[in-house]
């Protein structure tokens, strides 16, 4: 398969765009190390939320037990309890994001997924994969949809944990979430230089599967 030369795919894009799943079943199909790269921020806002002694964020990062297992589920522990749900949740969402401005907080996300996915084949997905963390990437793909169709993700996918604010909510806060994402001065979410840009609007996850495989597919033959 034409994949199998390329050794680092990354996916960029704002949230409910599709990148999770689409960069899991991509992962799976080309047999490459999947890594979701928010799921480090996530891990650092809860550790820093459920922090005892009060310290900043630089010292929280200092010596932070926190571990990360990227197989077809992401599995995220500190001090070797689970965390993997308890991540999930909208109000780690905001925190990460605020987190996810600082340098050391980006310094440490940067380096768990370098060292990851350093010297293997992987799918990379999140906010500045392509443009910051691998620049070289044999290929860049930046996933979008139209904003009410990525709150309706959103929503249905918190509603399916039972865990879930309504709509409106859901909608307002991935706004300001990708206003603050696109805005911030390090790393802000861009299209990186070189992007396969695919609309997922009105698209299920075979069709964008598709579509993304024969974009690579193009580029392969291009780069022949
Ligand atoms: O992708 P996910 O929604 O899990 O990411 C949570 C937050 O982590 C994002 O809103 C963003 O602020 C931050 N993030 C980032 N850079 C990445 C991945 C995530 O800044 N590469």
């Amino acid at each position: 398969m034409t994949l199998r030369k390329n050794k680092i795919i990354t996916i960029d894009g704002p949230s409910g765009a599709g990148k999770s799943t689409i960069a899991k079943l991509l992962a799976s199909t080309a047999g490459y190390t999947y890594i979701d790269s928010g799921a480090i921020y996530r891990g650092i806002a809860y550790a820093y939320k459920t922090r005892k002694d009060g310290g900043s964020v630089e010292e929280l990062l200092r010596d932070l037990p926190l571990t990360f297992e990227f197989g077809k589920d992401t599995r995220v522990s500190l001090f070797g309890r689970d965390i993997s749900g308890e991540i999930r949740k909208p109000d780690i969402s905001l925190l990460a994001s605020s987190l996810s401005q600082e340098k050391p907080v980006r310094e440490y996300a940067n380096a768990v997924q370098r060292s990851l996915a350093t010297g293997r084949n992987a799918v990379l997905e999140g906010r500045d994969t392509g443009s910051v963390v691998f620049p070289d990437a044999d290929i860049k793909i930046y996933l979008d949809a139209r904003p009410h169709e990525r709150a309706h993700r959103r929503y249905s996918e918190l509603a399916s944990k039972g865990s879930g604010p309504g709509l409106d909510i859901v909608k307002q806060e991935m706004e300001k979430r990708d206003a603050d994402d696109s805005t911030r001065a390090l790393a802000p979410l861009v299209i990186p230089d070189e992007a396969i840009i695919v609309d997922t609007t009105g698209t299920d996850i075979e069709g964008v599967l598709k579509i993304i495989l024969a974009h690579i597919k193009d580029r392969d033959g291009q780069k022949k």
